[in-house]
């Protein structure tokens, strides 16, 4: 496997909550990534999609086609892809957006394709426009204009490829255009894990990591982990960390407890800035409705960050609202955080 390039979190003291990626990860979670579809926990109607369509692919001989994962960071959407070519016995390349500069990085990885390998590109809603077209016509014809020289004495080259399947991540679905996006034969949409689901890769991992933990820790991990098995895992490592520092090693329900409050997540798997940014929408905004932009500029941080690592789990927890005005708070962010809704009953 060849990775190209990482999104490496250059902070220094990273939440455990965050999903995002970060160096430690990148040694740990190889240790955890699971390699076959079998090994890989929940999402059960994509897994059985997939393996629908590489086992057609491999019974025609052929590359599969092109697929598109959409979803939050941390949810397996380059695990998916290396997986894929795990079954499918094929090379991967994996690389992303930010990392091809220019449009001849692009082509020096297309012409290096192998025959039915797999070229992964991660947050592809950041391709330049001129290496998105040339992706088009690599994608649908498997070859490439490809423009020598300059001025009157330019000419343009073809270059025929070989057959290969792209697959394009991105955290941020709407940022990606849509001649791109129809590109695409196999388009998945990963959700955010149940906390049975992410039981499941605690319970896997833990095991991995000779880590004694019971079932009920297991649950508490889960409930805390805001449906990202990246978060599950890292919780799980840091938890192990305490224990085994001031414990035996093992994780119970104290152990896991402990290590929650340690790690700044209430009982309610809520974090400091997701109470934050709940207490800014009552205080600053009384309750809403707020635009993303004024809000992220309230709490000193940036709109996408908000919309893709916090708003999520914040949604499905059913804490916050997204409105055609903007985001509202419900009257469950009012109790969780001990407050009074002055319009209660009016709104929700
Ligand atoms: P993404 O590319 O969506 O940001 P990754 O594929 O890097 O996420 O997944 C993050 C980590 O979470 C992986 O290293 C893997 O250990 C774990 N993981 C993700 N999905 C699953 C799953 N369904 N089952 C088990 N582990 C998973």
């Amino acid at each position: 496997m060849i990775i190209e390039s990482e999104d490496f979190d250059e902070s220094a003291e990273l939440r455990a909550v965050e999903p995002k990626f970060n160096e430690e990860d990148n040694q740990q979670e190889n240790i955890l990534r699971p390699r076959y579809l079998r090994d890989f926990q929940g999402q059960s109607e994509l897994k059985e999609n997939l393996e629908i369509y590489i086992k057609a692919a491999k019974a025609r001989g052929e590359a599969l086609d092109h697929i598109f994962f959409q979803g939050p960071p941390g949810l397996g959407k380059t695990t998916l892809a290396t997986i894929i070519a795990n079954e499918m016995g094929a090379e991967i390349r994996l690389t992303s957006a930010t990392a091809l500069e220019k449009p001849k990085d692009l082509v020096g990885i297309l012409t290096n394709l192998t025959r039915g390998s797999i070229l992964f590109i991660d947050e592809i809603h950041g391709l330049k426009k001129t290496m998105e077209e040339t992706l088009y016509i690599a994608m649908e014809d498997f070859e490439i204009d490809w423009v020598i020289g300059q001025g009157p004495a330019a000419r343009t080259m073809r270059i025929n490829l070989e057959p290969f399947t792209l697959i394009g991540a991105t955290t941020r679905a709407g940022a990606v255009s849509k001649p791109l996006e129809n590109r695409f034969g196999i388009p998945l949409k990963i959700d955010l894990y149940s906390p049975d689901e992410l039981g499941l890769i605690i319970k896997r991992s833990s095991k991995i990591l000779n880590t004694k933990i019971t079932s009920k820790a297991v649950e508490l991990i889960a409930e805390s982990s805001r449906g990202t098995p990246r978060i599950a895992n890292r919780l799980l490592r840091r938890i192990r960390d305490i224990s085994e520092v001031e414990g035996s090693g093992d994780i119970d329900e104290k152990m896991a407890r402990e290590g929650l409050k340690r790690l700044g997540i209430d009982e309610n798997g809520l974090d400091k800035t997701d109470r934050m940014i709940l207490k800014t929408i009552i205080d600053v905004y009384n309750g809403g409705p707020v635009g993303l932009e004024a809000l992220a500029a309230s709490l000193n941080d940036d709109a996408a960050t908000l919309e893709v690592y916090y708003e999520p789990f914040l949604m499905r927890q059913g804490y916050l609202k997204r409105t055609s005005r903007g985001r509202c708070v419900t009257n469950k962010a009012y109790e969780v955080l001990g407050r009074k809704n002055a319009d209660q009953g009016l709104l929700f």
